[in-house]
């Protein structure tokens, strides 16, 4: 396991890797960390790379490789139909999963798309756990509304409960009978739930909802994107599973849920995606929409170099050392930030560390960006790009007012064995920093809105002239280093 008791007494994370190819990044000056924000409109998602310190935007796509996964892509076998890639690809899936089926996609936002287009209804609602921005907008876009019943205790900051992304089955059962469960397209359980801070759910949670569910006739959809952190929090959480195989608990997973489907941006440590069902008439339902949106049935849209990679990465994943590894820097990064008195949701999860942006900003008004702000703040103190998942990760509804978000968080995503420890400690220094100061940090108000998905690439700028006091006091404390 990656960490190690020290003679002190005190346990530390352990890199369980070592690292055989290093990319150089650059950290600029506030001045120039300053300049960048504001060319990027105080959207995190426009800076360029170049620019970036240590980037902590999202684990999607920028996990790092194993040597294993590198030489596998050198064997891809090239050819449009039939390749060899895919049958590897698919024995894999099938051998993790215990799933019949594996439809290739290009990512996991297009496996939402076709699942969407085969059972959602103009009127119907999905049941989730939680949305996540993506798979929420597939369903809202064919009419079909969402319903989010996670368990109050998910959507509290602060908490000890291990699976804080779990389903709460008497909400389930309420919305079925008030529903009707012909008027419900699917149920969706997301793994590791993403939008709420990389929190968990427990295999007992996901065979209760299997349950009600099939009693009910309901079609039950799985993301898995985040699985492998997921896995990692049911081996050291959730007691009946401390031995237990993690290929095991993933093939009950495979059996509990009628439709499996996962972005290989992140589980796999590649890029791609897939679908995985057992079940053959939902499977040629949505198989006639792969050649039309993503490719032919043996690539789906994706490079046949990446296909061999995210087959190694798959089977990676089922080793815990391997798996063990974000969600111990995690761990490490709340843990330093709340020594420093910053806020940050509790307990650590899976994906990254989430600041409470709303408590750390409890001075801006939601309507002006808490979130949004802190992460232009905190781009500006260190070169560190984390990610806004608030009030502007939402979508402003047709009469032009704004749903304000539950949590207005910023996201430190951690990808899979990139960073080492001191660039850990470096983020939670400056964000210590920050929070020392944090009465410099002012709102942000929109200057280019975009209708859908607007946090991606809208423009914001700064109400005042915070951001160039903010860099004036960090020159001053930090004087002429960086
Ligand atoms: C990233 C993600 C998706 C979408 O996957 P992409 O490959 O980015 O399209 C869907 N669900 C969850 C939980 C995710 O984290």
């Amino acid at each position: 396991m990656s960490t190690v008791k020290f003679f002190s007494g005190e346990t530390v994370p352990l890199e369980m890797h070592k690292v055989r190819m290093v990319q150089k990044i650059n950290l600029h000056p506030v001045e120039d960390r300053l300049a960048s924000m504001q060319e990027a409109g105080f959207n995190t998602f426009l800076l360029k790379n170049r620019d970036v310190f240590l980037d902590m935007l999202t684990d999607s796509g920028v996990n790092a490789m194993s040597e294993n996964q590198y030489a596998a892509m050198f064997q891809a076998d090239d050819s449009y139909a039939g390749s060899e890639t895919y049958y590897r690809l698919e024995a894999v899936l099938g051998d993790m999963f215990g799933t019949k089926h594996f439809l290739p996609v290009h990512q996991g936002r297009a496996a939402e798309s076709i699942i969407s287009q085969t059972l959602v209804k103009p009127g119907n609602t999905v049941l989730m756990n939680y949305h996540f921005t993506t798979s929420k907008a597939h369903i809202t876009i064919r009419g079909g509304g969402i319903e989010e019943i996670i368990i109050d205790e998910g959507l509290k900051i602060t908490s000890d409960y291990p699976f804080k992304g779990e389903m709460d089955l008497n909400k389930l059962q309420e919305a079925i009978a008030r529903l009707g469960a012909e008027n419900i397209s699917f149920v969706r359980l997301e793994a590791g739930t993403n939008l709420v801070g990389g929190q968990p759910i427990s295999v007992k949670n996901i065979r209760e909802v299997s349950q009600i569910c099939r009693n009910a006739g309901i079609i039950t959809v799985f993301d898995a994107s985040l699985l492998a952190d997921n896995l990692y929090f049911i081996k050291t959480r959730e007691a009946e599973f401390a031995d237990v195989d993690i290929k095991a608990i993933t093939r009950e997973m495979g059996s509990l849920m009628d439709i499996t489907y996962f972005s290989a941006r992140k589980l796999g440590a590649a890029r791609g995606g897939g679908i995985l069902t057992s079940n053959d008439a939902l499977a040629n339902k949505m198989r006639e929409l792969i050649p039309l949106f993503e490719g032919f049935l043996t690539y789906g849209g994706m490079s046949v170099r990446e296909m061999e990679a995210m087959a190694v990465g798959l089977r990676e994943t089922l080793d815990i050392d391997v798996i063990s590894q974000t969600p111990i820097f995690v761990e490490a990064l709340c843990k330093e930030l709340l020594s420093k008195g910053v806020p940050v949701v509790t307990p650590p999860g899976g994906l990254g560390c989430h600041v409470d942006a709303g408590a750390f900003c409890d001075h801006i008004p939601q309507p002006e960006y808490p979130a949004g702000a802190l992460a232009a703040a905190l781009f500006i103190a260190s070169g560190v790009r984390g990610m806004e998942r608030g009030t502007l990760s939402e979508q402003r509804r047709e009469d032009g007012t704004e749903p304000l978000a539950e949590m207005e968080l910023v996201r430190l995503a951690i990808p899979k064995r990139v960073f080492t420890l001191s660039q850990i400690k470096y983020t939670a220094d400056r964000l210590a920093w920050l929070y020392q100061n944090r009465r410099l940090i002012g709102g942000l108000t929109f200057d280019e809105e975009p209708k859908v998905l607007r946090f991606f690439f809208g423009r914001l700028k700064p109400i005042g002239d915070w951001p160039e006091k903010l860099a004036a006091q960090f020159r001053k404390d930090f004087g002429e280093s960086l």
